[in-house]
């Protein structure tokens, strides 16, 4: 191996789970890697399966408010660190790596340490769990659109903004938002939301634990707010979410541990092939 230092960070998409949603790029790049930088949501399968024996795999979990997070500044750290040290480095993240992803950050860091990179994008958490789950997410007659948007932090939506998403046509997709639900649905309802207006919750979507929860948002507010779900999980509503009793093809798991597990090993460890 040629050895021109620094070497290159390959930014690469692990997509939502099932591991043969990997892009074949993206499998290639993996194989070839001196170092992977992995995210909490990449499961072990995809290690297991992509990364060679003697690849060193380093996990830099970070999990909403965990004390297992490590700080965004660690991270970069990291990445150059082994870039200055290590011809191909991989920088694993779950889903696609341009969405709710903090790679500006880590772009960032890399350009003032005048690092080469490159993109490789990976199937985001909600292409999979559309599809996984049968829905449409711009279907003909039932949506113009979908909205990427997520709410772990009540600042993240105005209050003129949930005005204009209560009078939505398009798809609302929320990501990171699984606690916060109760409170979604109520400021979609006093923003005079639709009170049928269907959505779907899709818990571990594309792992083998899959399980797609159906609610109205009136329903949900009365009868399900305390509903608990397995981490992670997405939201999708809007019209298009009605059609899931139709074309669901892979039934609901029965197992709802967590399917993502840390990934072995505190700090650096040698992956098991
Ligand atoms: N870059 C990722 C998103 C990271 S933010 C992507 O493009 O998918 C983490 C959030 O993504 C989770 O809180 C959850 O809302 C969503 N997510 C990731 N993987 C998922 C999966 N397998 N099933 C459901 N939601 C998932």
């Amino acid at each position: 191996m040629s050895l021109v230092l620094p070497g290159k960070v390959f930014f690469v998409g692990a997509g939502p789970g099932d591991p043969g949603l990997l892009a074949v790029k993206a499998a290639k790049i993996l194989q070839a890697a001196d170092v992977v930088i992995a995210d909490r949501l990449v499961g072990m399968d995809i290690i297991a399966e992509y990364v060679n024996a003697q690849t060193l795999v380093i996990p830099v979990g970070k999990q909403g408010g965990s004390s297992a997070s490590k700080p965004q500044e660690e991270i970069n750290a990291i990445i150059v660190k082994m870039a200055k040290r290590h011809a191909k480095v991989v920088r694993l993240k779950g889903g696609d790596i341009t969405i709710f992803s903090n790679i500006l950050d880590e772009l960032e860091a890399l350009v003032s340490a005048n690092i080469p990179y490159e993109l490789v994008p990976g199937i985001t958490a909600v292409s999979g769990a559309a599809a996984y789950a049968g829905i449409p997410l711009t279907a003909r007659n039932h949506s113009t659109g979908v909205r990427i948007l997520t709410y772990y932090q009540t600042a993240a939506i105005s209050n003129e903004a949930w005005q204009e998403l209560a009078r939505f046509v398009d798809t609302l997709v929320f990501y990171m938002s699984g606690n916060a639900l109760p409170n979604i649905v109520s400021k979609l309802l006093q923003a005079g939301a639709e009170p049928t207006m269907p959505f779907a919750v899709v818990e571990q979507a594309t792992t083998p634990h899959q399980h797609v929860h159906m609610f109205t948002l009136e329903e949900f507010i009365l009868r399900q707010r305390d509903a608990e779900f397995t981490s992670p999980s997405l939201v999708i509503m809007g019209r298009v979410a009605g059609l899931y009793p139709q074309f669901a093809w892979l039934p609901n798991s029965a197992d709802r541990s967590a399917y993502f597990t840390p990934l072995q090993g505190q700090g650096q460890f040698l992956a098991a092939k």
